[in-house]
Order: C-alpha cells, then structure tokens, then sequence
C-alpha cells in the first residue's frame, strides 16, 4: 500500500542541484486523454491499455442510475469483472478510508479504479487508488472545473469545510470524457468551466513572466505549459459563446468539444504546470462569505477575480474584455451577480481579500498584494462589470434564479 506520507512535488520538481544556475522547469499531464461523443462506451477497451481486468467502478447513487448499467455493461462485454462502490457525496479522510476498506473486502484483486462522476467524486477517487496503488481512470460526467487531469484532490472534512490539497505521485493514468454526457450536464457547469480555464491564461502568464513565481508541482513553468494555458484561454474567448448556443440545443459541435478540451485538459496542465496566482487566490478568498460557499460555482467566482487581477496588474483593456466576456456568456462579472452590495458587503468583502492574501497564491505577482489593493481591484472589477452588462444589453447572470 502506498501514499502512506504525505507527498510534496515541490521536493521533488522544485529541487535545485547544487551547482546549478537555473531552477528546473518541470511539466506533468494525464498519461492518457480521450474525449469524443459516446465513447464511455469503449471503456472496456480503454482499460485494456492498462491491463486490468478487474477493475472497481466509484460513482455517486445518482450516476449510478444514470450511467451504471450501460458502464457494467460494457466492462463485462470486454471481458472485465468490474465491482461497483458508491461515492457517498464528500472528499474527506473518513470517506477514502470506507471506499478503501469496502473494495479491500469485495475482492483484492482489483487492478483499477474508474472514478465517474464530479470533481469530489474524482478526486475522492484519486485518493483511493493513490492508497491502493492502483492506476485512476478519470470519468467527468461535468466540465465545470479543472480537476479530471491532476494529480492532486481537494480534501475537505465531512462537514463539506475545505482541509487543503493533497498530491500524489501518479497522474490519472487515462482521462476519458464523454461528450455526450458533458452536453447533458446542466449548462451552467459548462460555463463555470469556462470562467476557471480562462483564468489559466492569464496566471500561468503572471507565474511565467515572474521569475520568482513557480506552479503547482513547485517549479518553474516550462514554455509548454505557457502556451497550453494560452490556448487554453484564447479557445474560451473564441469559441466559449458558440459552444455555449451549441449546448442549449444539444448540440456535440466542434466549438463545444474545443470547449469541453480547454476546460478539462488545457486548463488542467495549465493550473497544475503552469501555475496560479490572483485570480484564484480571490476565488478561494470569496468562499469566505457563506452566501458564495454555499450558492456559487468556483469557475464563476474566479471569473470575476481573473478581472481583478488584470486591473491589479494594470492591464486595463484586458479587463474591460473580459469584463465584457463575462458579462455576454452568463458568468458573474458584478458583486451583484453574487448577490452581494459593494458598500453594505464591504466588511465581508475585505475579509475575503485577506484571505485571499493568506493563501500565498498572491506570492505570483511581481509586485506585493495587500488586502486594500485587492479590495480596490474587486471594486474596481464590479464597477467595469456593471458597464459590462449594460454594453451587453443587460443580460445578467441568470443560473441562480432562473
Ligand atoms: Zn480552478
């Protein structure tokens, strides 16, 4: 059994060799990506390539009658004897330990574990094959954030809190996206996905143009993850509203799977190797406030915080882009949107910015964030919002109420 200690890649990655004039640059993906329309349906085949045969299936109640039958199916058909565990809902220790403890009785000759489901059920996922030593295969049955491609879960206590990453040695061994599942998701989480991938365009540039910032895996960005991230962020801006009208009328298009592309895999290298720095550091710092915990997506509240950070960084054209991108595709792009009020929020609103400072992800920039400067940008941020909408004729974020 292995991931016993806890694993940091930044002893790894970020270790310098003495005598050596530059910091290593390091770059990690999934060892394998497929996406198309249908194609849980080879799952079978897939795992093939893995050599496993017995492979166990985690996936939420809900998933399980939605996809369960049709992914026992053809496991079986390929000759696998798949045993199914179900995802209780949260990412915490207590819930790994069951899942681990459930399969070890069930039958240990499991040899995989494909995780279908959201990003807990993903990342609760990633952490009961890290305990097993077993490859992961990632199922997102949502694009909504960047998680599918990592090699990190977000862990949380049993009461839903947030108790920080946790990273392991292995990437997903195989990512396999069904767009035809993402396209019946609700279209909300497509968008959700969109705000976090256009964020990696923007802090991986930070992290890259700053020769003291380092990623994720706690090294130097290489020019691949530079340009992966860029991509990442120019397919949102170019094809996002498009996929978007394709998704409402069910529609697997080109511009949706180049969507679904940056969302799960541009944007997944692009956090992990290229890195993150005030855009998410506002994001994290938002789910302070209950009301945003509890009611809104993590893509819609790094949306508004990629803006403040533009400002920050004094790329005023930028941010008024996509301030306006918001504003268009139906992502928050005002603290009303989050229904919150910039004077009678302000105390709730400072407390987020300090906490977005404690995060250390602020470290990024070249410059020193305070929580004065990053409130002022998130107001700043809300004021271009509130022109944003009204060039866009008014439409207002709308998934929250209808
Ligand atoms: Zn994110």
């Amino acid at each position: 059994m292995g991931g016993k200690e806890p694993y940091l890649p930044s002893e790894v990655f970020g270790a310098i060799p003495q005598g050596t004039e530059n910091e290593p640059r390091a770059l990690i993906s999934p060892h394998r990506y497929i996406q198309g329309q249908n194609i849980i349906n080879n799952l079978g085949m897939y795992i093939s390539l893995l050599r496993s045969r017995h492979p166990a299936v985690l996936i939420s109640a809900g998933g399980m009658k939605r996809f369960g039958g049709r992914i026992k199916e053809r496991l079986e058909s390929s000759g696998s004897a798949p045993v199914f565990a179900q995802f209780g809902g949260e990412c915490s220790e207590s819930e790994v330990k069951r899942i681990v403890d459930f399969l070890g009785k069930e039958d240990n000759r499991i040899d995989s574990l494909i995780a279908v489901g959201g990003g807990k059920c993903l990342d609760a996922g990633k952490c009961v094959a890290d305990r097993m030593d077993i490859p992961v295969v990632i199922c997102p049955t949502i694009a909504s954030t960047d998680a599918p491609c990592s090699a990190v879960s977000v862990m949380y206590s049993d009461d839903g809190v947030q108790a920080g990453p946790r990273f392991f040695k292995q990437s997903p061994a195989l990512v396999v996206v069904d767009t035809q599942i993402i396209i019946d998701a609700p279209i909300r989480q497509l968008v959700a996905g969109m705000g976090d991938a256009l964020a990696t365009k923007y802090e991986t540039r930070t992290c890259f143009n700053n020769q003291a910032a380092k990623s994720m895996i706690g090294a130097r960005p290489t020019i691949t993850a530079r340009a992966i991230a860029e991509l990442c962020g120019d397919t949102i801006l170019r094809k996002g509203s498009e996929a978007v009208e394709d998704a409402k009328a069910k529609k697997v298009s080109e511009a949706f799977e180049q969507v679904v592309e940056a969302n799960t895999l541009l944007s997944g290298i692009g956090f992990e190797s290229g890195g993150l720095s005030t855009a998410h550091a506002l994001a994290g710092g938002l789910t302070v406030i209950p009301s945003l915990h509890e009611n809104y997506l993590h893509g819609e509240l790094v949306g508004l915080g990629i803006v403040a950070q533009l400002l920050m960084e004094g790329e005023k054209q930028e941010a008024e882009h996509i301030s306006r991108f918001l504003a268009a595709t139906g992502l928050p792009a005002t603290v009303e949107q989050f229904c919150l009020d910039i004077e009678k929020d302000a105390e709730d609103l400072k407390k987020a910015a300090a906490e977005a400072i404690e995060s250390t992800l602020t470290g990024s920039e070249p410059f020193k964030v305070t929580t004065e400067a990053l409130f002022e940008a998130l107001r700043e941020a809300h004021l271009l919002g509130l022109k944003s909408v009204e060039s866009v004729g008014g439409a207002a974020y709308r998934y929250l109420h209808g």
